[in-house]
């Protein structure tokens, strides 16, 4: 519950970006013109559903048109709203520019509970929903591409495409409308897990870098450091996963709505997550002890939190109580502007959502690129590669041979040496420089300035300073 002098989301992200905005020397009215939301499309829909129309409320704001397309996900849930949509389209506007991805920033949602409807009833209604969105150009491969959010995924991105298709049957590039499509509908490989993979690679750089560790009184490397995780949806759980099974992270509690899971040892992650698809519910998951009341789940001691599910967990309620060294923003705006206050006085280091979740949109950037194209990543240059490769490694082995040294390249090496880079490995690539090269930005300036506190405000600045950079490049 919030309390009364909790500010709203949108009030959450405008102070934080006044904080930063303050620092800069815009010029007149540019502060302004940044941070207020460009336009909020608010349309209710009919759609006849076990013979008695129901009728649907849908938002797409457009925050920023500095850069087109503007991009950003649909959310489906009962508590969307514009006041959070608006937040959410601002926060991609800071986001994409933060990681030097061009795109404008946008955002969508539908109130309505998927689970309360049959897959068919879902399809009609996203399809109608992307109509509404489609003929007013709020969804278009060169003014607004959509992604995936909370409550939806690859089959709703599907639906997207197609009813846009559908409805520009000449556009050659319709494919690029929206992202997050299945792979056999034009996606890409590695977008489901993109932002789950991008939360990795964000913390395996942040403990590269040892004065921020200082900051944040960790030592050593990620194995064996105890985490928290809010919400086991696509985020949380590709990020469990990967921390658990390739950096030795121990995830020591999941916290879900009905419940939380606690193992000091670490949880199996993909069991939990296995149980929880099969039931819907952490109850009777034996992988650790089971804990119904969670409302203080994320106050347990541990080492780093990753609140991946709504906004607003880490608000003035509980901030105080807060026992983790440092809190990675798996979620959109999962901390509310105060409690980033009090925590950041606690000593608790922040790394910001729109740093921390970037990957999805990153990734979702080489699948609109790739539509396109028209292309997989790699299709061109795989072979060649690979030719070269083993060109080089049988010359090496040659050379070894006749000097009369005994020592071959390993089988090993080889085999790793010699393959080329097909998409994944691309994305991957493509992503993790994106994550590195963002958080070293950030870093600097958060090192090298006595009035940067924090990454989040080093964040904001650097978004800022980018976005009115583009505008200046304009002329304004
Ligand atoms: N919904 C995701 C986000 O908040 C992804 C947006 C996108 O890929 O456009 O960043």
């Amino acid at each position: 519950m919030k309390n009364n002098t909790e500010p709203t989301f949108r009030q959450s992200v405008d102070t934080m970006y006044n904080r930063a905005s303050r620092l800069l020397d815009l010029s007149p009215g540019l502060e302004d013109k940044i941070r207020i939301c460009n336009a909020t499309y608010t349309v209710r829909f009919g759609v006849r559903l076990k013979g008695k129309i129901q009728t649907f409320t849908g938002y797409r704001s457009v925050h920023s048109e500095h850069i087109e397309p503007v991009k950003g996900g649909i959310r489906f849930a009962k508590s969307v709203n514009q006041d959070e949509v608006e937040a959410l389209a601002a926060l991609m506007t800071y986001k994409c520019a933060l990681v030097e991805i061009p795109f404008g920033g946008s955002k969508g949602g539908l109130c309505i509970d998927p689970r309360e409807y049959k897959d068919e009833e879902l399809e009609i209604i996203t399809r109608r929903f992307a109509y509404e969105l489609a003929k007013r150009d709020l969804i278009h491969p060169s003014q607004n591409v959509p992604a995936p959010d909370m409550g939806t995924g690859e089959r709703e991105m599907a639906w997207i495409a197609d009813q846009y298709s559908r409805m520009n049957t000449t556009e050659i590039n319709s494919r690029a409308c929206v992202t997050g499509k299945p792979l056999n509908a034009g996606g890409i490989s590695g977008r489901v897990e993109a932002t789950g993979r991008g939360i990795q690679y964000a913390l395996r750089e942040f403990f590269n870098h040892a004065d921020d560790m200082k900051k944040a009184k960790l030592k050593g490397t990620l194995a064996g450091k105890k985490i928290i995780v809010q919400g086991l949806g696509n985020v949380g759980y590709h990020a469990a996963l990967f921390l658990s099974t390739e950096d030795d992270a121990l995830i020591t509690s999941i916290i879900e709505k009905d419940g939380m899971l606690v193992n000091a040892k670490g949880l199996n992650v993909q069991r939990v997550f296995d149980h929880l698809t099969e039931h819907g519910s952490l109850v009777d998951c034996n992988e650790g002890k089971y804990i119904q009341e969670s409302k203080n789940g994320l106050e347990q001691e541990c080492d780093i939190i990753i609140p991946a599910a709504i906004e607003g967990v880490i608000n003035i309620d509980n901030a105080e109580n807060i026992k983790a060294s440092l809190v990675i923003e798996a979620a959109n705006g999962p901390i509310t502007a105060p409690a980033d206050e009090i925590l950041n006085k606690k000593g608790i280091v922040i790394i910001p959502d729109m740093y921390a979740n970037a990957g999805g949109v990153t990734v979702s950037y080489f699948e609109w690129v790739k539509n396109l194209s028209h292309i997989r990543f790699g299709r061109m240059r795989r072979r060649q590669e690979e030719t070269r490769n083993s060109l080089l490694v049988k010359e090496l082995n040659r050379i070894l041979k006749t000097s009369g040294l005994k020592t071959r390249l390993s089988n090993e090496f080889i085999k790793k040496y010699s393959e080329g880079a097909g998409e994944i490995e691309l994305v991957r690539s493509g992503l993790d420089d994106t994550m590195v090269s963002a958080y070293q930005a950030m870093s600097e300036v958060w090192n090298s300035r006595d009035d940067v506190d924090s990454l989040r405000l080093a964040a904001y600045l650097l978004s800022i300073e980018r976005i009115a950079s583009t505008y200046h490049a304009k002329g304004l």
